[in-house]
């Protein structure tokens, strides 16, 4: 089970601020519920990032080498031997965390919670990634993409998912005004997912106007630019509510971990409304929860996705949410070092930088 083109070039973190294109093996012995695929296009995160930058994200912490990459589309080249549901030739999306399946949160249902998946989330320590041309993975977790979703469709089904499952975790309905807080890809997925799912007026707020122009494209109805220099948060409490008429949102997404930001979102939160948690920043913020307790706002956890691919795909399919002004900028797997630095680069204007990391596909 040897390519004959042994090339697998890899981009691999080795420690903070130390990442290398290097060739790995090509995974042989393909387990019987096993795909091999062959990777078309990777989003880069900022997890991605976090990692490269300082060495770890939260509580996972890059000890050995580790390739990076878990926002993929890819090809399927060879199944395993009980694989009945995918082909080669086949264009999937990659779910990235692998549950033990046998846990009572796997049992229940909630594989996201699964202690194992914690620890075999790929492209996050120690469980290598995508960002290479060939990779296994478990068939159950590639998802086949229907022809008119797009290789560049298929790589952002995962962070897709996770706004599907914020937009699941705080029941959003039909009609219910919505603030995003942070224009960046999450915020923006949230965006997407929360129009799809009936909301009637989104709000987003950023930093940056570039991202708010898109947030617009995407189907934001009012984009409020927040000015660091002057931030307070009544100020902008205050714009939030005026742009949807004088009350509170129903539904906030927090999609940036950031304190003044988490602030704002609760504050701006209507009575008895929801507050979902999907950024990720300091272990630890300072938040008004006295206030949210006396206002019934619920603070609501999101982590990764479970059983979501299906419903991401579905809405890439029927054209509900439109994905593709995201795509700010592409790179070839030999150049992924460029992609990682335009990250970094002030004013960028990047929202979602892909790295496609073969060359022979069409
Ligand atoms: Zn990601
Ligand atoms: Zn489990």
């Amino acid at each position: 089970m040897v390519k004959t083109n042994d090339d697998n070039l890899s981009l691999v973190i080795h420690k903070k601020g130390d990442l290398r294109l290097e060739q790995t093996p090509i995974p042989t012995n393909l387990g019987p519920n096993d795909v091999l695929c062959k990777t078309h296009s990777c989003g880069i995160c900022g997890t991605d990032i976090h990692y490269w930058v300082h060495g770890f994200m939260s509580s996972f912490v890059v000890k050995e080498p580790l390739i990076l990459g878990h926002e993929v589309s890819a090809l399927v080249d060879q199944v395993g031997s009980n694989v009945t549901h995918l082909k080669p030739g086949d264009r999937v999306a990659i779910e990235p965390a692998l549950p033990c399946r046998m846990c009572h949160h796997c049992k229940e249902g909630m594989y996201n919670h699964c202690p194992v998946s914690n620890t075999q989330v790929k492209g996050s320590p120690q469980f290598d990634g995508m960002l290479t041309r060939y990779f296994e993975h478990p068939a159950d977790f590639c998802f086949k993409l229907p022809d008119n979703v797009s290789w560049e469709e298929g790589a952002m089904v995962e962070p897709l998912a996770v706004a599907v499952h914020a937009v699941r975790r705080v029941n959003l309905t039909l009609g219910q005004t919505v603030l995003v807080c942070g224009a960046g890809t999450m915020g923006m997925m949230c965006l997407a997912a929360a129009k799809a799912h009936g909301a009637s007026r989104v709000v987003m707020t950023d930093i940056n106007e570039f991202r708010l122009k898109v947030a617009k494209e995407l189907g934001a109805d009012q984009t409020i630019h927040i000015d660091l220099k002057s931030f307070n948060v009544e100020t902008y409490v205050a714009k939030v509510k005026e742009a949807l008429g004088g009350q509170g949102a129903n539904v906030t997404f927090e999609c940036t971990g950031n304190e003044g930001s988490t602030k704002v979102a609760i504050y701006a939160t209507n009575n008895g409304g929801k507050v979902a948690l999907v950024g990720l920043g300091p272990l630890e913020v300072s938040a008004p929860l006295v206030n949210a307790s006396l206002r019934e706002v619920d603070i609501i956890g999101v982590c990764r996705f479970r059983n979501c691919y299906p419903m991401a795909i579905y809405l890439l399919e029927k054209g509900l949410v439109n994905l593709k002004p995201l795509v700010t900028h592409k790179y070839p797997l030999e150049r992924s070092l460029d992609a990682f630095n335009k990250m970094l680069e002030p004013n960028n204007n990047a929202i979602k930088v892909l790295i496609q990391c073969n060359k022979d596909f069409n």
